[in-house]
Formats: structure tokens, C-alpha cells, sequence
């Protein structure tokens, strides 16, 4: 087994070398725009939602590499899904962060994205892993605008 720590620096340097589903998307059904002033990380996230169902997404704006690596992991997982499941994943990645979610008790759906349980030891890096998040749960709600603020 290699070291989970190594293993997390190894998917924020691959992911936000080549970022999965980057680009403008168009027809999209819903969008948000979100903010992290702390860091400067500045995402627009596109979806399309069809018959319940996360038929594209896609992200462009400039961040650190946490927020990058994070929004890449992030398109990835819900890609695909119904919107009900991603949702779920919002509350699982946010309960994970703040530590909430206990992984060992909770059955959870995050996979991969359990790597980002490492921030939590980094509380300036909290917001950067949690904005794309938040910026789906937003999108979703029809909320256009969303700041970690
Ligand atoms: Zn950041």
C-alpha cells in the first residue's frame, strides 16, 4: 500500500496538469459561478442535466491546484449520475472535509475522493476543495452565484 499522503499529492499534480472535462460546455441546463476570494479560485461550472440524469459537465476559470485538481475529481465522479446521487456526494465531500462524516461508519460513495480527507489538516485549503462543491450544489438550486465568503 503506499502512503495515502503521497498518493494525494500525486492525483492534485496529475489532475490539475491535465484537468479532466475543462472547457465551456454549450446547452447547458444549469450554471454557477463560484468564488474563493481567500485563494482567488474563480470557477464557472456548466451542466446538463437530462431526464434527472448529469448528462455533461464541464468547468473553466483560474484557480490554485487544489481547487483545480478538486473540480477535475469532481466532474469525473458526478458525470453520468443522477442528480440525486450528486447531491449526496455535495454532502458526503463537504461532511468529509469538516470531519462530520465518520468514512469508517458511514457507507460513502466519495471513492477517490476520500484523498481530499487531507485537507482538513490544512484549513487555508479547506475552500479550495469544497468550491467546485459548492458550486454544483448551487448550480443545481439555480443559485448563480455562490463565495466560500
Ligand atoms: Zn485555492
Amino acid at each position: 500500500m503506499s502512503d495515502p499522503r503521497e498518493l494525494y499529492q500525486q492525483v492534485i499534480i496529475e489532475h490539475n496538469k491535465k484537468p479532466r472535462n475543462y472547457g465551456d460546455l454549450e446547452g447547458c441546463t444549469h450554471q454557477a459561478h463560484g468564488l474563493n476570494p481567500l485563494c482567488g479560485d474563480d470557477i464557472v461550472l456548466k451542466v446538463v442535466v437530462v431526464d434527472g440524469i448529469v448528462q455533461d459537465i464541464r468547468f473553466t476559470g483560474q484557480g490554485c491546484a487544489i481547487s483545480k485538481a478538486s473540480s477535475s475529481l469532481m466532474t469525473v465522479n458526478v458525470k453520468g449520475k443522477p442528480v440525486a446521487e450528486a447531491e449526496l456526494m455535495v454532502d458526503q465531500f463537504r461532511g468529509m472535509i469538516r470531519g462530520t462524516l465518520d468514512t469508517a461508519v458511514d457507507p460513502n460513495i466519495l471513492g477517490k475522493l476520500s484523498l481530499f480527507q487531507n485537507v482538513k489538516n490544512l484549513p487555508s485549503r479547506v475552500k479550495c476543495a469544497v468550491l467546485p462543491w459548492a458550486t454544483l450544489h448551487s448550480a443545481l438550486h439555480g443559485e448563480e452565484i455562490v463565495s466560500t465568503e
